[in-house]
């Protein structure tokens, strides 16, 4: 507070628009509804809400940087940005550990002391950071006991955002002269944006970066929002899964009209993938705090902060 105290009083005048929804400025200065919608859609990509749901701070922040600065891609991919973190954590002397699963996190009186992997292996600790989302850490990696429970109560009801269908094709490149990376696909326009299935992201990386795909092939990846409810393996599985991913297929075909004929390579993940592979309860995205809820957060914070 004695260093950012002025800064943060000085914030005081705009606290109902940091706390606020991208919806609200938009009812105060956007009239047309072309614009509203794609504004909606801007704020379902970054938050998976529509602009009402959103906090404003983190789309002007998006804006912001988008006017003075360029869209850049890394080379090598984002596992480019993973391999320079690595190397500056090894230059530390820590060390990074994959394939090592955290079964739990070991809490002796009330304090934790470190981690349980699997294959019994225990990691001390004095501090653990757990990454999981809160719902499998306070399900998964600790035991109620561990958490006073009116605040693992609460931080259960946290609403979640729902999760994903995906594409990942290999395709031959012939032909393909002059295509672009990315490209959003709104299926149906007079339909909801976040119904699932109707908004298909897509991205080729290899466009930009040739070393991401074999010679002659781009890679693809798309996807679009899915509900959790009612996926399980039954018999109906494959089949719900190929049905499913048909209005991916479809929005790439506004893209690559000939996409079916050019796979190489074909697998369709669903949010059971999802929720499998990153170990994400429901496969979600991740928390939906709503606008609203984030500014009484603010104010309690504000407040706490003053006493
Ligand atoms: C479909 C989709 C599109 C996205 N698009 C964008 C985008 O365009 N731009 C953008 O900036 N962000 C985007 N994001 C968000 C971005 O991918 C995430 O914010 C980012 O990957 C989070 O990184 P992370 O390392 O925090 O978590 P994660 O990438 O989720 O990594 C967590 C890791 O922890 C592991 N783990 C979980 N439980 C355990 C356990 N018990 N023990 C050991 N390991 C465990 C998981 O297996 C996983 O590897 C997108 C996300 C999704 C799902």
């Amino acid at each position: 507070m004695g260093k950012y105290g002025r800064a943060l009083l000085k914030l005081l005048p705009s606290l109902a628009d940091i706390g606020g929804s991208v919806g609200q400025i938009m009812d105060r200065w956007v009239q047309d509804p072309w614009v509203g919608r794609l504004i909606d859609l801007e704020c379902f990509f970054l938050s998976g809400l529509k602009a009402g749901g959103t906090v404003a701070p983190e789309v002007a922040f998006m804006f912001g940087e988008r006017s003075h600065s360029v869209i850049e891609y890394p080379v090598g991919g984002s596992g480019a940005i993973v391999d320079a973190l690595v190397r500056g954590l090894e230059r530390w002397g820590d060390q990074l550990r994959l394939n090592a699963r955290v079964e739990k996190i070991l809490i002796e009186s009330g304090k934790v002391v470190g981690v349980l992997l699997r294959g019994d292996e225990v990691i001390t600790a004095p501090t653990v950071i757990s990454n999981a989302t809160v719902w499998d850490t306070y399900t998964k990696l600790l035991e109620p006991e561990d958490l006073p429970h009116h605040y693992r109560q609460a931080a259960l009801a946290t609403p979640v955002v729902e999760s994903f269908m995906h594409l990942h094709l290999g395709i031959r490149s012939d032909g393909l002269q002059g295509l672009t990376e990315h490209h959003v696909v709104v299926l149906d326009g007079g339909v909801d944006i976040s119904s699932p299935g109707n908004t298909c992201m897509i991205s080729i990386p290899s466009v930009w970066d040739a070393h991401l795909a074999p010679s002659g092939h781009h890679v693809v990846h798309a996807y679009t929002l899915e509900s959790f409810l009612g996926w399980h393996k039954d018999e109906s599985y494959s089949q719900r899964k190929r049905e499913k991913a048909e209005s991916l297929f479809q929005a790439l075909e506004r893209v690559i009209p000939d996409v079916r004929q050019r796979i190489t390579l074909e697998l369709i993940g669903t949010l059971l993938t999802h929720a499998r592979f990153l170990r994400r309860f429901q496969g979600t995205y991740g928390p939906a705090i709503a606008a609203r809820a984030v500014f009484l957060g603010l104010i309690l914070l504000f407040l706490v902060c003053i006493e």
